[in-house]
């Protein structure tokens, strides 16, 4: 089981652990604690290293796997043992970009149900860029340009992010919780970890955000599509 640190900390880039298995034919190695965001709710992986006795791995991909984190290592060199010390560094600027484009996109998200009452259906990003459906009858340049505005304001009003773990039965009693359709959650999970911009948006969310909106930067929304009578798609570029 890897103890997941950036759940509660996401400007942890550099952290030491114990390894506990090393998976030589997979080349995968899991720690018992990792910063490293294994992927997830639309936010890609960590990419970045872990440094064993001296010599330093590539880390190309990290995933969950029940309760562990998996550490994919790059090139063939000989895997540590399980036992040994690591210490792990992300690739930082990727990370760091993605945390403002999670957040760009809760912004999004906040705002346009505030203003619309739309409901989002799915999203993804990559760093700087992302998308993100919406129940909309009609989308026109005009009301592109309008959300877009309405985002960036939201942004400049520099709003706290909050991160919460809570007991499920609390969550559960959270009115906007509700709406982001927290009752699909599996039952066996017994904590929700909840992300709020406070006064904008609240959702039940595993990714890492930054700690204030201003941090996101200007928000561009670059296109926009229809994806089914009820559907429509909005593209956004964060600078
Ligand atoms: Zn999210």
């Amino acid at each position: 089981m890897t103890d997941l640190l950036y759940q509660t900390d996401s400007y942890l880039q550099e952290f030491e652990a114990k390894i506990i298995s090393a998976l030589p034919a997979e080349r995968v190695i899991i720690l018992d604690r990792s910063a490293f965001y294994p992927g997830g709710g639309g936010q890609p992986c960590d990419f970045g290293t872990l440094t064993v006795e001296g010599v330093t791995y590539p880390v190309t991909k990290v995933k969950k796997q029940g309760e562990d984190v998996l550490h994919f290592i790059g090139d063939d060199a000989p895997l540590p043992s399980a036992g040994s010390a690591a210490r792990g560094t992300l690739d930082w600027a990727r990370r760091h970009e993605l945390m403002r484009t999670h957040t760009a996109l809760h912004v999004l998200c906040g705002t346009v149900f505030r203003d619309y009452g739309a409901l989002v259906t799915g999203g993804d990003m990559e760093p700087l860029k992302g998308r993100m459906d919406f129940e909309f009858e009609t989308m026109r340049g005009d009301l592109v340009r309008e959300i877009e505005a309405a985002v960036n304001a939201e942004v400049a009003k520099a709003r706290e992010i909050q991160v919460r773990i809570l007991p499920r039965a609390e969550a559960f009693q959270i009115p906007d919780l509700i709406r982001t359709k927290i009752n699909l959650l599996p039952e066996g999970i017994a904590q929700v970890r909840t992300v709020e911009i406070v006064g904008l948006d609240l959702q039940a969310d595993g990714g890492t955000h930054v700690r204030n909106t201003k941090e996101v930067g200007s928000i561009r929304v670059v296109d926009y599509k229809s994806k089914g009578a009820i559907n429509k798609r909005i593209y956004i570029e964060i600078k």
